[in-house]
């Protein structure tokens, strides 16, 4: 993929959507998380990228993890960014992060009923499992906030469902609870400041990684319009149709066009530039919603 020769740095890892560095003789707790314009659907990485995407989720992840540390109000949430400067060459879409002992865990939080949690509830009336009540329609909001956690497969392989009994078994119960607990809050924090935007988050994952010391961090993108589904709340509240209440800030779009276009066998087709410029111009807005 797209690793890049950055002064002081060397090339580690790349993953669907971020490129990794550590520094190439420095301290080896640091890392330099790279956000490129790559996007993916379907655990595919499509063609062409999303012009600025890259910058965009670097910038909302970075306007999360100050709201969490306590800008809106909330206890603060210990996360993985260092206020380092990255080189010059990334300016805007990288971040210079702590190392973390990454947790094996994709903590989902579902506040509303949509993507895989309704396919799963129209099936048998549960989302990962949890019994839901009978009589909800796609895009209607839970009665609570639950969380779905996955399991993080390695490179390659399909992220899996997982129970929170399996989720005790990988990271021991005091850890799993603690993630189950810590992303539960920050959704229902995030959900509330996302509301006064007229923004309803949908639903999100969070990966969370242990410091040098244990404590539980957060990582990676946080909040992001890749990571989570953001509604128009006026257009959930007056729309009709799912695809009316629905109206999102997010990769639905890629979804959508990419599940009506491939039929999930050999290589996806190229991403249409009407879709491309949508996505970006959805990005962006939801950027300036939400951050002004
Ligand atoms: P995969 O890891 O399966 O490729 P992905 O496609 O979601 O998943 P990216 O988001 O592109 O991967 O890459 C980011 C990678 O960096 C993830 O594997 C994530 O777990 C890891 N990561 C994020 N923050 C940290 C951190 N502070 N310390 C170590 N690893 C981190
Ligand atoms: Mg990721």
């Amino acid at each position: 993929m797209s690793a890049l020769d950055l002064p002081g740095w060397k090339h580690v890892y790349s993953g669907k959507v971020r490129d990794l560095y550590r520094p190439a003789d420095g301290p080896a707790d640091r890392m330099l998380v790279v956000a490129s314009d790559r996007v993916s659907a379907f655990d595919q990485v499509l063609e062409p990228g999303i012009p600025g995407k890259g910058e965009l989720l670097t910038r909302l992840s970075l306007w999360w993890f100050a709201q969490l540390a306590g800008a809106d109000g909330g206890r603060p949430i210990p996360n993985h960014v260092l206020g380092l400067q990255p080189p010059a060459e990334v300016a805007g879409r990288a971040m210079v992060v702590r190392e973390l002992d990454m947790q094996p865990i994709e903590c989902v939080v579902r506040g509303y009923l949509t993507g895989s949690g309704w396919a799963e509830y129209q099936d048998s009336g549960t989302v990962c499992g949890i019994p839901l009540p009978a009589g909800l329609q796609n895009g209607d909001r839970l009665p609570e906030p639950i969380y779905t956690p996955a399991y993080k497969a390695p490179l390659g392989e399909h992220d899996e469902n997982i129970s929170f009994e399996r989720s005790v078994d990988l990271v021991g119960a005091e850890t799993a609870a603690a993630l189950r607990d810590a992303s539960l809050e920050i959704y229902r924090r995030a959900a509330t400041l996302a509301e006064s935007k007229g923004l309803i988050l949908a639903d999100t994952k969070f990966e969370f990684g242990l410091d040098a010391d244990g404590v539980l961090t957060l990582a990676d993108e946080v909040l992001t319009s890749d990571s989570s589904r953001y509604w128009d709340a006026e257009a959930w509240r007056t729309g009709t149709t799912p695809a009316e209440r629905m109206a999102s800030y997010d990769k639905q779009i890629v979804r959508d066009w990419l599940a009506g276009a491939w039929d999930k066998t050999g290589t996806p087709p190229a991403l249409p530039d009407d879709i491309v410029e949508r996505t970006a111009a959805k990005y962006r807005e939801l950027l300036e919603t939400l951050a002004g």
